[in-house]
């Protein structure tokens, strides 16, 4: 029964019923709709499969090779309340089983953004750059355990100096600044992101061309209440370590303001701003600080999934910055949690498709559910002069590497 026929098949009873010739006991059975589940269908268990009838476009390999300016290949092995401490070092895969997949997908080149400090730093470059200068790059990180010494600034400028001498090419800012990093490391007041302890860290790596790829907060809705208006409940759901709410965090737009007064002071340092400025939601405010500050960049990573859901507006941001939009993907080599990030032969053809094609209304991450909120993405079909930038000629510049 559909539903107008249900609804006239329930209006007929009741004209039934005001008139009299029918009592309430005897239509007891009927009323039950057969096609009725037993329990209500929890949201989990929801798997919409979309009836639209579209070409599908597959995209084994980018039409130019990529450098993926996003990945983690290694982590600090020891933290304390999300923030990295010491120097001892975890890999997530050999580099061996990494390039037979980037061979198939076209990636010329690996970013490993987690390098670590000190000794470790010294390994994660033994390990991936040092037998493949082509293809792996490391970055260093903060030493975040000292940031509460005295003698930080001095002493972090100075480790800047020695991670470049030992093969570092950039350094990388986790959401440990502005969201976990404390007075007292673990505890007490959070560290503010435009502190001047980390003034002459930012100002050497400017004067070394070392590029900073930065992560400041998170999606807006980590920031919000995890409720029944949370477009990412589910993820939130799921992780909800995630979620910002509440507490001493500073809002969305304190941290990124604070990020923007780091780009205001430091003109020289370049700064590729992860996640697109990590305000993938709101394209006006990326562009509008874009115009500000001619020292920012953005990169892709775990955040086509907004993007393709806007693909009018992502479009118009693509052509307008396309001197200054990497491509990364945030890729870890293993892992179940979160199906965006995990390297994989499927994760690199969404992306692909994504930039490549004018495909409408497909999946964002290879995952039962979408992983991010309950959408799908469509194509951008960018041209080929802002496809090769994207793909490697801007990261390329930035990097100082030719592909
Ligand atoms: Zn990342």
């Amino acid at each position: 029964m559909d539903g107008v026929g249900r609804r006239r098949w329930l209006e007929g009873l009741g004209t039934l019923f005001a008139t009299g010739r029918i009592s309430a006991t005897s239509i007891t059975a009927p009323l039950v709709a057969p096609e009725r589940p037993k329990k209500p269908l929890q949201l989990r268990d929801f798997e919409p499969r979309s009836m639209l009838h579209l070409p599908e476009k597959k995209v084994s390999r980018s039409r130019y090779p990529v450098i993926d300016i996003h990945t983690h290949l290694s982590v600090t092995a020891n933290s304390a309340n999300g923030v990295g401490i010491g120097e001892a070092m975890e890999y997530l895969a050999p580099v061996e089983a990494l390039l037979p997949r980037m061979d198939r997908k076209n990636i010329r080149m690996m970013v490993n953004l987690t390098g670590g400090v000190g000794k470790g730093l010294d390994e994660a470059i033994r390990k991936f750059q040092q037998p493949y200068p082509e293809r792996f790059l490391t970055f260093t990180e903060p030493w975040w355990e000292r940031t509460n010494r005295p003698s930080y600034s001095q002493f972090q400028a100075d480790e800047i100096v020695r991670a470049h001498q030992a093969g570092a090419r950039g350094l990388k800012i986790l959401k440990t600044l502005g969201l976990y990093l404390r007075e007292g490391i673990s505890q007490g007041p959070l560290v503010r992101i435009d502190d001047p302890r980390f003034d002459a860290m930012w100002e050497t790596c400017g004067s070394l061309g070392m590029p900073v790829a930065i992560h400041v907060s998170d999606p807006e809705a980590f920031f919000l209440p995890v409720d029944r208006f949370n477009e990412r409940f589910e993820e939130l759901n799921n992780h909800p370590d995630w979620s910002f709410y509440g507490r001493d965090f500073p809002s969305n737009a304190e941290l990124l303001e604070a990020r923007n007064r780091v780009l205001g002071r430091h003109p020289k340092t370049q700064f590729i701003v992860l996640h697109v400025g990590n305000d993938a939601e709101n394209l006006p405010y990326v562009s509008e600080c874009m115009e500000r500050f001619p020292n920012m960049h953005v990169e892709l990573g775990a955040r086509i999934g907004e993007l393709g859901r806007q693909p009018r507006m992502a479009r118009k941001f693509f052509e307008k910055y396309q001197d200054r939009i990497l491509f990364g993907t945030d890729a870890v080599p293993n892992g179940t949690d979160t199906p965006q990030q995990v390297f994989s032969d499927e994760l690199y053809e969404i992306y692909y498709r994504f930039l490549e094609t004018d495909d409408e209304y497909f999946d964002y991450a290879p995952a039962r559910v979408p992983p991010q909120g309950r959408w799908r993405i469509y194509g951008l079909g960018l041209p080929d002069g802002i496809l090769k930038k994207i793909y490697h000629e801007n990261a390329g510049r930035l990097l100082h590497v030719q592909v």
